[in-house]
């Protein structure tokens, strides 16, 4: 096994990230990113540290330590170590941190944990995850997937309407070279691997474009093309934004050569989508989702409650009923978490979390979140920009001022100062924009998803034979 490069020595190499039209020379001091690479670092510190190293880590058969984003579950107990190791990372970022890499890390091992099973019709599969997953998990590579093509014409399925999508454009015995676009890469510019396929079904017609690659970071001729950073340089003022804004990029392609043992799957629609809707990979990957979104709305429910609590508005009773609303969205989320885990079932001897509970806890959060953002509006109201423009007001002359007009019930100035920042940033920064439109849309468009949900759902059939039993 080679040797582990540390974190931040891997980040300093060839990778093309581009960020206000200029490409990024030294993405660790960079202030669009810096942040949040800290952050990912002071993260990745917590797997060493004897007092939280076990909480994260877990030993594997070969005897060395891996983050348990890794471990195959077999047992109750995998499971929910599986979860305490997700939680405990989220808590660190209130929940806005959401691709630490478990998301992909989880598809990786799902595909491996399932790989006899795929290996029966795409000989050489097995070989190739193997590989992967034993690299990404004994090296403790960062990674995150992207599977969407650009939004370019979502309704043109002619040719001219698919120019630009990520494709092989040749190949030889060593590999193949890629050219196209994949949108949106969450954590691209600071991860190491990237996990490319294709998140909706592909036709016989549309072979050149199923296909699935790992693709490293630095790889040349991959450009990495970041949106405007949310990062500000200022904790105290945008607690947020300053530590956890996670860049989205697009990723162009232009002639990237590829290794064959990265290649996937190689222009094969069938085996993409079996791949995509492969039941180790997609459970396991939403459990960690789901894990995540308890975290966040946990945030809300403190912010909320704070921010009623310190102006006196928790004495009304339509400001209960709100913060029983989003302690309601909590409940619910983790009840189908933990739902999910009671009924796991084992499939090819890998324990899977009942696929019912989370999709309904993913499906109800793209509605969720929105509706507690809204509340926390209603009840911080204009109180969420009664504050300094900094918190270094509290040093200047009319500091007498602030410490007796801002304060709250029973928090000085200062502190409702830090926690209207907090709110602000999670509601109205663009880091908090960002957010909003995130949790719509991370597991891909909420029309189809809840469609999906309407389609797969299995006791449909079941609930028609008893109401039609009962009628008679
Ligand atoms: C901040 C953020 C970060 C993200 N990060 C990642 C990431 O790291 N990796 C990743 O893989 N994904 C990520 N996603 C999700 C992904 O990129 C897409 O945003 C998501 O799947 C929705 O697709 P779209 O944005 O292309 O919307 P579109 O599919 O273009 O939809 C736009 C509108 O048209 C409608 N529409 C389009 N096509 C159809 C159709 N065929 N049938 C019905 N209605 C249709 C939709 O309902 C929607 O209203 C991220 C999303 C966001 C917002």
């Amino acid at each position: 096994m080679s040797q582990a490069i540390p974190y931040i020595q891997r980040l300093h190499d060839d990778r093309n990230v581009w960020i206000n039209g200029k490409k990024v020379n030294n993405i660790e001091h960079h202030p669009a990113f810096k942040g949040t690479i800290r952050t990912i670092q002071s993260l990745l510190n917590l797997q060493k540290n004897e007092e939280t190293k076990s909480l994260l880590m877990y030993r594997t058969e070969e005897g060395t330590d891996a983050h348990l984003s890794f471990l195959i579950p077999r047992t109750h107990e995998d499971l929910q170590k599986k979860r305490i190791a997700y939680q405990y990372w989220a808590d660190q970022t209130f929940g806005v941190m959401s691709r630490l890499s478990e998301y992909s890390r989880s598809l990786i091992t799902g595909w491996y944990a399932n790989r006899a099973e795929h290996e029966s019709s795409h000989p050489g599969f097995s070989e190739k995850i193997a590989h992967y997953y034993q690299q990404s998990r004994d090296l403790d590579l960062l990674s995150t997937a992207a599977g969407h093509d650009p939004q370019r014409n979502r309704s043109n399925i002619t040719k001219k309407g698919k120019e630009g999508l990520l494709r092989i454009t040749r190949r030889n015995r060593e590999g193949v070279f890629l050219s196209g676009a994949k949108m949106i890469a969450t954590a691209a510019p600071y991860v190491d691997e990237l996990l490319l396929f294709s998140f909706h079904k592909r036709s016989e017609s549309e072979r050149e474009f199923a296909n699935v690659f790992v693709v490293p970071v630095h790889a040349k001729g991959l450009h990495i093309v970041c949106r405007e950073s949310f990062a500000y340089d200022h904790p105290v003022d945008y607690p947020l934004s300053s530590r956890f804004d996670e860049m989205d990029a697009v990723l162009i392609f232009d002639e990237v050569f590829l290794p064959w043992e990265r290649v996937l799957v190689y222009e094969d629609p069938e085996f993409s989508w079996k791949l995509r809707i492969d039941r180790a990979a997609s459970l396991l990957s939403q459990h960690q989702t789901v894990v995540r979104l308890v975290s966040k709305l946990e945030s809300v429910v403190a912010i909320g409650n704070e921010l009623a609590e310190t102006a006196g508005a928790t004495a009304f009773l339509h400001v209960k009923e709100k913060l029983a609303e989003l302690i309601i969205q909590l409940e619910t989320i983790k009840a189908l978490l933990i739902a999910s885990e009671h009924h796991a079932q084992l499939y090819n001897g890998v324990l899977l979390p009942a696929p019912n509970f989370l999709t309904t806890a993913r499906n109800l959060g793209t509605r969720f979140y929105p509706r507690a953002l809204e509340i926390l509006q209603q009840i911080g109201a204009g109180g969420l920009l009664q504050v300094p423009s900094s918190i270094e007001e509290f040093d200047s002359p009319i500091r007498s001022f602030l410490h007796e007009y801002y304060k709250g019930t029973y928090s000085s100035a200062k502190e409702r100062t830090k926690l209207i920042k907090l709110a602000w940033d999670l509601i109205g920064s663009p880091l908090g924009a960002r957010h909003e439109l995130y949790e719509r849309f991370y597991s891909g468009d909420p029309v189809r998803t809840y469609a999906a949900q309407y389609h797969s759902y299995q006791h449909k059939q079941r609930l028609i034979d008893f109401a039609y039993e009962v009628l008679k």
